[in-house]
């Protein structure tokens, strides 16, 4: 067998959450390989492509990436008149264009990013497989492997509950600035998306996965009943889709043998269970764990406990909170009682039942 070849810091996932660890750590002095198993990064996109106001405070030059402003979220509620929430502001990006960026970042700072290099396996003791047979170690593992991390998997933290997508692009008819949202009995466990990219949008719907089967069936309505109020056009760009993560937040830190372990992002069940939002949070877990990787690694025996006490007051309250609604709505279900319309609200963001008690 080959030589394990060996640095500081190694990162699993160029995600936003890997890259903003790898841009860190290399910016502290550390040697820092990441690895991605896609050949360009951020491709192919799966992702609705809204980011929220916040992220400026966290990254300069979001101009460059930018495809739209957002200043609005109008709120559908099965055939109601929809409900408009005026102060909504963020930005669509071009989320390959975003995810490279911030790769490039991280290569500019001096981490070493291997794109094409997929993870099969990671040892009992932090070494990681790569397909063509060659290991790699860390004196720090992050997993910033999205929602099905393999790093993750390792440690026993596994994204137990998903929700399933499937999206498509289509030409949007009156260009505006608001995420549409679309709730419904019909849509269990998620709900859909009409966001605007100029031009054309993102059309999306998410579900709970034993639902899975009906998401085509259910996005092929939707896009018709846009279709027939001239909204958008029949025509399909592109489809993607994906798991997010919606079981709340995971044990971010452990070890495998004596090889310490983060995980950031997705692969640390940062996602909203309620919104499937999740790139603000991998961006900003993952320049805590690139932190707490440098620390770590200059001696300092709280870097790793103080990161996860990091992500739990950061994130805990909202992600828990988005837990309970979700329990809310599919418990429903279960009782053979669809949602009604007043549930519907109380668990989705716009609606102040939502943050009440
Ligand atoms: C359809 C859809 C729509 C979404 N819309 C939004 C939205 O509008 N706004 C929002 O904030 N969030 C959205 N999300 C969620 C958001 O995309 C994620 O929360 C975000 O990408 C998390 O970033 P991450 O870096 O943790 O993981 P990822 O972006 O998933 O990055 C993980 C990286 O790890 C790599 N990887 C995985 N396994 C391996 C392996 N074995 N070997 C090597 N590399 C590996 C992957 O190739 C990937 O590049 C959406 C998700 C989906 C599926």
């Amino acid at each position: 067998m080959s030589a394990i070849e060996r640095t500081d810091v190694l990162v699993v996932g160029l995600g936003p959450a890997g890259s903003r660890v790898a841009a860190t750590a290399a910016s502290a002095g550390r040697r820092v390989v990441a690895l991605d198993r896609r050949r360009e990064p951020g491709v192919p996109v799966q992702c609705a492509e809204f980011i929220p106001a916040l992220l400026d405070q966290e990254i300069e030059g979001l101009g460059a990436v930018t495809r739209q402003r957002v200043r609005e979220m109008m709120t559908f509620v099965e055939d109601e008149a929809p409900d408009i929430k005026p102060d909504f502001p963020g930005r669509m990006i071009d989320r390959a264009k975003f995810d490279a960026a911030l790769a490039a970042r991280a290569a500019e700072a001096g981490a070493e990013c291997r794109f094409g290099a997929a993870v099969e396996a990671v040892d009992p003791d932090g070494t990681v497989r790569l397909s063509d047979g060659s290991g790699l170690r860390g004196e720090v593992l992050i997993g910033a492997d999205g929602p099905r991390s393999r790093v993750g998997r390792a440690l026993g933290r596994i994204n137990e509950h998903v929700v399933e997508t499937r999206q498509i692009t289509v030409p949007l008819y009156a260009p505006n600035e608001q995420t549409d949202i679309f709730l419904s009995a019909d849509i269990p466990g998620g709900y859909g998306w009409l966001f605007p990219k100029g031009e054309v949008a993102n059309l999306g719907v998410g579900v709970a996965p034993e639902a899975k089967h009906r998401l085509k069936p259910i996005l092929d309505d939707l896009h018709e009943n846009l279709a027939v109020r001239d909204r958008v056009g029949r025509r399909v760009f592109g489809h993607t889709g994906g798991p997010i993560p919606v079981g709340g937040m995971l044990d971010p830190i452990g070890r495998l043998d004596e090889t310490p372990v983060l995980l950031a992002g997705d692969a640390a069940g940062l996602a909203n269970p309620v919104t499937g939002a999740g790139i603000s949070a991998a961006v900003i877990a993952g320049g805590a764990a690139g932190e707490a990787a440098a620390a770590h690694l200059s001696g300092d025996a709280e870097a790793l406990p103080d990161y996860a006490e990091e992500l739990t007051e950061l994130f805990k309250p909202a992600l828990d909170r988005a837990l309970a609604r979700r329990r809310e709505l599919l418990a429903r279900y279960r009782e053979d009682q669809a949602p009604t319309p007043e549930n519907l609200r109380r668990g989705w963001i716009a609606y102040p039942e939502y943050w009440a008690a």
